[in-house]
């Protein structure tokens, strides 16, 4: 076992692959695949990316899922940091019109629906 490295050299290593490891896990690896699998362009405005100004290029997850990172990619979008602001911006505010709201908050409706009886009297109408 202990042919070629020292025993504090497995031991760093056993310790890096497990962190490693323990961030994919927790889905942050995606950001570098994604960037391995695209092209550094955006997914909306076509702006291209250097190693410069990559930090401007976002990984956005397509089903707005940040734990769902299949390897083929096929969550991920590349999207400049505007054109991510633009798309969660569609996205809270199509949730919103449905009484939905994002990170956590319970919207108002989700405790009273002042339409939950309407909408059965309606059900009942149509049955
Ligand atoms: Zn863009
Ligand atoms: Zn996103």
């Amino acid at each position: 076992m202990a042919d070629k490295k020292s025993q504090s050299d497995q031991k760093l290593d056993s310790v890096v692959a497990r962190a490693r490891s323990d961030s994919e896990k927790r889905g942050h690896g995606y950001r570098e695949q994604a960037l391995k699998l695209y092209p550094w362009i955006c997914g909306r405005c076509s702006r291209e990316f250097t190693r410069v100004n990559l930090q401007e290029l976002t990984v956005h997850h397509k089903n707005h899922d940040h734990d769902y990172n299949p390897s083929d990619g096929s969550n991920w979008e590349l999207l400049c940091m505007y054109c991510h602001d633009n798309e969660h911006q569609r996205q809270t505010e199509a949730l919103a019109s449905k009484g939905i709201a994002l990170d956590g908050a319970k919207a108002p409706s989700a405790k009273f629906n002042p339409f939950a009886d309407l909408k059965s009297m309606m059900d009942d109408k149509d049955s």
